[in-house]
């Protein structure tokens, strides 16, 4: 299995931490608990994705916006701190998920170039558009993701995308991202009593899942397997946005897995693109709760182990 990390991916806030039930140190306890293990290799980008990359795929309004604190607070959903800076704010927060844009880039670079799997512990903010940042959510690391491969010659406008977001909250940001795009194909599996609930980003989904909040984890996986039958077999690239809040534990996504649960979903989605041949990057997604590592080392070594890597 290879995975993509780098130690610039961590948000290290201090005493700031308490604002956000977000875990900013999760990819690391996720490194440690997969290092050791040899069927695991690690891959690391080597810078983070440049302000030139992202400003090309935003809107000229949010490349204003994306500079101005307030805006970001919003975003991250913290109270309005007037002593911090939008420098601190950039160090601390905005750099690392720029690592893991690049993270998402070069997880696709790989998977395109070789035809396999690559996982991003980071990335997947799908609340993010050309638009708008929201959600906790800055950078669209997929549509930016996407614009780059373009770019480089790496796939076609004709290419099919497929998009499978499993995390427990609906991806608005990649449904408005590829709103008019109809060689995307979205299958979204999410808590339908929760943010966002917008009809119009809801309605962009090709193969949904809407799930009542408490839905456990033998219906969630059914529905999803029925779900993934419905995929065609012809898609050039799969993004994966593998949220960990589906977790019981998780208090923001509402739904009731545990922890081999979700092993055992990241197990059927890697099966679905195996069967299928499709190359896949998956990506972190949301994951609130402090089982958010143990479950994502768990499903990483799961699927390792499965020899689907
Ligand atoms: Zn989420």
């Amino acid at each position: 299995m290879n995975v993509i990390y780098s130690k610039n991916y961590n948000i290290n806030l201090g005493l700031l931490r308490y604002l956000h039930p977000f875990d900013g140190a999760k990819f690391q306890t996720i490194y440690d608990g997969l290092k050791g293990n040899e069927r695991i290799n690690f891959i690391e980008p080597s810078k983070p994705a440049s302000m030139e990359m992202i400003d090309a795929f935003l809107s000229s309004i949010m490349r204003h916006r994306i500079r101005n604190k307030n805006g970001i607070f919003q975003a991250l959903e913290v109270p309005r701190i007037p002593f911090i800076t939008f420098s601190f704010l950039d160090r601390k927060i905005l750099s690392p998920m720029r690592w893991g844009v690049a993270g998402t880039v070069l997880a696709a670079q790989n998977a395109l170039k070789n035809s396999g799997i690559y996982w991003n512990i980071s990335g997947g903010y799908h609340h993010a558009m050309q638009q708008n940042m929201e959600g906790f959510c800055i950078y669209n690391d997929v549509g930016i993701c996407h614009q780059q491969l373009l770019q480089d010659g790496l796939l076609s406008p004709d290419d099919k995308i497929l998009i499978i977001d499993t995390d427990a909250h609906h991806g608005n940001g990649n449904a408005y991202t590829f709103m008019e795009n109809k060689k995307v194909t979205i299958l979204d599996v999410y808590n339908a009593g929760i943010y966002p609930t917008s009809g119009y980003t809801r309605n962009r989904v090709d193969i949904a899942v809407p799930l009542p909040p408490g839905t456990d984890g033998k219906t969630y996986l059914q529905r999803y397997n029925e779900a993934l039958e419905k995929l065609d077999n012809d898609y050039r690239l799969a993004f994966v946005v593998a949220g960990s809040d589906t977790l019981m534990s998780d208090k923001l996504g509402g739904l009731c897995l545990t922890i081999d649960e979700v092993a055992e979903r990241e197990k059927l989605t890697l099966q679905a693109l195996h069967k299928r041949a499709i190359p896949g990057v998956i990506l972190g997604g949301g994951g609130y709760s402090k089982e958010s590592a143990k479950s994502v080392i768990r499903a990483i070594t799961a699927c390792a182990e499965s020899g689907k890597g």
